[in-house]
């Protein structure tokens, strides 16, 4: 089977559901998802979304996130994330999304690594409230065609050039013909034994990225959060937000001693906690929850929720927390606009490697990235879509790829079959 359109996004994410909202509405869209489309970790997020608050905060915003990334940030991508955070927040709005307000104003919260309260939020669920307000605005578009449990498998290319993707759907390989394709598949964790990431996030994007020779950069980079809860049980680890430190937990070693300035940044906290359960012989440290100064049911609902549903009272006893995989860093190399390095390609989001996180990533700075790359990238697919672009006679590309894409669908179900065999 093959399927037609301007631009095909792989993934529903915040990434890809921002990058298809704001591309033009005359358009033709497909959205695919591997799952459902509230299926990814950005549904997940809990702390919030880092904002600019005035010029004021500039250069101490752009201050905090190099000093989380140890100064490896490419400065470009930093400038353009800060200067760009205001007007991000300003179109999820738009989108419908909710924050939490005081006085009629946006409410801040304050995470480790930020020297202000500059962090939008939902309560503990600002991911979940990001998702529901941009799936409820896809939904209306009658120019983007959703195709959940959809799985991408492969891209198609031709001299450098991307010409759309092989994916599975409905139990079929179908080529989806596109003039640009855009990756934001997420990261890498579902690879990973402890993590926080949904398990089907895996990579993917990457992997096509690599069979293709297409960019990436500092790969091998991976943020460890400091606090999931430990749970004997194997599967994915809930996550306890650094929003909780930022109101005051501390985290308390065997003997019930503090031992690391809570509020450092996420890579220094998880090398401090290790370091402590090597001395302390254990699988885990501590979180106390009673030295926060509100009523945490109701700053943290859905994380109180989930410990008394296991059977733990957090204004009651300490939380027991252990660092685990949390996001990718490294990634698809990309320019400023979100290119890759493949003609027509681009990748958003976790995907991506901007730059913009250095070595490691100031908390609540990755559902801003994906806004502000996500509405970069369709800008320049927008700039660019030339009226000889648009006539472009996909069959007759489509039959000109080596050996013809029917044959790439072919090799592709085979390579399926075998896998099975084995
Ligand atoms: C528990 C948790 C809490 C977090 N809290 C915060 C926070 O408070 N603030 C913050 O800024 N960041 C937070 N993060 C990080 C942030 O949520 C992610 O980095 C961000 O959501 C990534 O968004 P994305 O759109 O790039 O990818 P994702 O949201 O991960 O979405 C990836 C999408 O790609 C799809 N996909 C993958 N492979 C394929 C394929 N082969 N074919 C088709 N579709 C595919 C998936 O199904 C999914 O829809 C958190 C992460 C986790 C795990």
């Amino acid at each position: 089977m093959k399927i037609d359109c301007d631009v095909v996004v792989v993934g529903s994410g915040v990434a890809g559901l921002v990058c298809a909202l704001e591309l033009p509405e005359d358009y033709n869209i497909i959205l695919i998802t591997k799952k459902n489309l509230e299926d990814s970790n950005s549904y997940l997020a809990q702390g919030g979304i880092s904002v600019r608050r005035g010029e004021k905060d500039r250069e101490s915003f752009i201050n905090d996130t190099l000093t989380a990334g140890h100064f490896k940030n490419n400065k470009k991508a930093v400038e353009i994330l800060v200067d760009e955070s205001e007007d991000a927040v300003q179109s999820l709005l738009k989108y419908g999304v909710e924050f939490n307000m005081k006085d009629d104003s946006l409410a801040y919260t304050r995470e480790g690594g930020h020297s202000k309260f500059r962090i939008v939020y939902h309560n503990d669920i600002t991911g979940r409230a990001v998702m529901e307000g941009l799936i409820k605005k896809v939904k209306t578009r009658r120019n983007i065609r959703i195709l959940e449990e959809c799985e991408m498998k492969d891209i198609v290319e031709m001299d450098n050039s991307s010409l759309g993707v092989i994916a599975k759907y409905d139990n079929k390989y179908t080529f989806i013909n596109s003039k640009y394709t855009v990756l934001a598949t997420g990261g890498t964790g579902g690879l990973y034994g402890n993590s926080t990431s949904f398990p089907h996030i895996k990579g993917d994007g990457i992997g096509v990225a690599i069979t293709h020779g297409v960019k990436l950069k500092d790969i091998s980079n991976i943020q460890i959060h400091p606090t999931s809860l430990y749970e004997e049980k194997i599967g994915r680890r809930f996550l306890i937000s650094e929003s909780v430190r930022g109101e005051g937990a501390k985290i308390l070693n065997y003997h019930g001693n503090r031992f690391i300035d809570e509020l450092k940044p996420r890579d220094v906290v998880s090398k401090a906690i290790f370091e402590e359960m090597k001395k302390d012989n254990s699988k885990h440290e501590w979180l106390n929850f009673r030295t926060i100064d509100k009523d945490i049911n109701a700053r943290f609902p859905n994380i109180c929720k989930y410990l008394m549903d296991i059977g733990i009272d957090p204004k009651k006893e300490n939380v027991p927390v252990v660092p685990a995989h949390h996001y990718t860093i490294g990634g698809i190399d990309v320019d400023m606009n979100a290119r890759t390095s493949m003609n027509n390609l681009y990748a958003i989001g976790e995907v991506a490697n901007t730059g913009v996180h250095g070595t490691n990533r100031l908390a609540s700075n990755s559902l801003l990235e994906c806004v502000v790359f996500g509405k970069r990238a369709a800008k320049d697919i927008k700039n660019n879509y030339t009226e000889e672009k648009k006539n472009l006679d996909l069959d007759n590309l489509a039959y000109s790829i080596d050996g013809n894409y029917e044959d790439i669908v072919k090799k592709r179900i085979e390579e399926d079959e075998n896998s099975k065999v084995k």
